[in-house]
């Protein structure tokens, strides 16, 4: 298909086609030569792949409120009286959609993901739903302890699972309204993420409050709240999120951008005043502030001292073809990789690996050895 047929699918101009062209990524999947839009740019959404003549659109960007009693209104007040809110599942997005027969499972950036595409038959039973609607895009969180991108214990998932949270046009990327989506999944019988309920505008922070501190002692991630259209979103995450990140991100500390925990930073500033905390649960949140960052970064430091490497560790379960066309594609993305474990399980390959993050192994290495800094 040439780029006049993509713009029009896109809904952009042919001159703005053009310029979006240039940004494109080309790539390959399975002998399938497709391009998709693997960043921020103005117009089309990051993730949007034009593949085989169709469009999948990319999964809108969900902003955050860091304050939930000024940023509910402000949000939604002029589009809403009610919002949905659902719990914010961690894990790593993926768009499942079906081309020329074939079900492909997309990641954020809008790469098939040969892992995600393989495992997702497992895990649920997409046929009858595209059946009815081939033009449906299935959006949903992979979670559990083992895949190769975001590994997160929850007591209800031994290994991987998947949870729609969305489901969109894929051509369009227009949403379904929150209610019909969700019986529309429990009629196809795929598991979604929890529904906490719909709440009015004006009284709805107190009730997220309530929710989100139940999510925090149960060390889960956040909620997205949604305008009953689905259209309009805003994530607010614990704090047991935001140090759980924190840990991990001074685990890699250059290897992390600084931004990165600088934002979970103040997050917890302004959550801490919303709450309007004591002094004592104030310290107490200073202090697991202060374990996160500091003991995690001492163990790198520790194991960088003992002449070991550094790096994101995780654990894939799937057939041993599955496992190696999930490396290939790993190495292929310029991933160093280095295989911990290896072992077979009922039929299925068990594999712990290290992405190696160069940065913070070396600069550590160097530190350790004296390196002088001028600062
Ligand atoms: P972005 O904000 O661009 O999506 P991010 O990496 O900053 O990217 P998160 O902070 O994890 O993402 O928040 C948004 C993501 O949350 C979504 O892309 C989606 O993968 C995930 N998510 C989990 N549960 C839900 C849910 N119930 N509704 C919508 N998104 C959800
Ligand atoms: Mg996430």
């Amino acid at each position: 298909m040439n780029g006049t047929e993509y713009h029009r699918l896109l809904g952009i101009g042919e001159s703005a086609f053009e310029s979006l062209e240039d940004h494109l990524e080309e790539r390959n999947y399975d002998g399938l030569e497709y391009r998709h839009v693997p960043d921020y740019r103005r117009g089309v959404e990051r993730g949007t792949v034009l593949i085989d003549g169709e469009v999948v659109r990319g999964f809108p960007k969900v902003p955050r409120t860091l304050v939930l009693s000024d940023g509910i209104p402000e949000r939604f007040s002029t589009v809403a009286d009610r919002i949905a809110v659902e719990e914010k599942l961690n894990g790593y997005n993926v768009r499942i959609a079906r081309i020329d027969g074939e079900e492909l499972a997309f990641s954020r950036s809008g790469m098939v993901c040969p892992f995600t595409t393989r495992i997702i038959e497992r895990l649920v039973d997409l046929e009858p739903l595209f059946e009815t609607h081939p033009e449906a895009m299935v959006c949903g969180e992979m979670i559990g302890p083992e895949n190769p991108y975001t590994a997160h214990d929850y007591p209800e998932v031994d290994s991987l699972a998947f949870r729609a949270f969305d489901w969109r046009d894929r051509e369009s990327g227009d949403p379904l309204p929150v209610e019909e989506r969700r019986e529309r999944y429990e009629r196809f019988e795929i598991p979604q993420t929890r529904l906490f309920g719909s709440y009015e505008i004006e009284t709805a922070a107190d009730e997220v409050r309530e929710i989100v501190e139940t999510l925090d002692d149960d060390g889960r991630e956040g909620v997205v709240m949604k305008s009953p259209e689905g259209v309009d979103q805003l994530k607010y995450t614990t704090s047991a999120a935001n140090q759980d990140d924190l840990e991990f991100a001074f685990s890699l500390p250059f290897d992390y951008g600084q931004a990165f925990m600088f934002r979970r930073l103040i997050r917890e500033g302004f959550q801490a005043v919303e709450w309007n905390e004591s002094d004592a649960v104030a310290r107490e949140r200073a202090h697991e502030l202060g374990e996160a960052i500091l003991l995690s970064m001492r163990e790198t430091i520790e194991t960088v001292d003992d002449g070991e490497v550094v790096g994101e560790r995780h654990t894939v379960r799937a057939s041993p073809e599955t496992v190696d066309v999930l490396f290939e594609h790993l190495r292929g993305q310029g991933l160093q990789l280095e295989i911990e474990a290896d072992r077979r399980e009922d039929g299925d390959r068990v594999c712990t690996f290290l992405k190696r993050t160069q940065s913070t192994t070396d600069k550590t290495r160097n530190y350790l050895e004296g390196h002088v800094v001028q600062e």
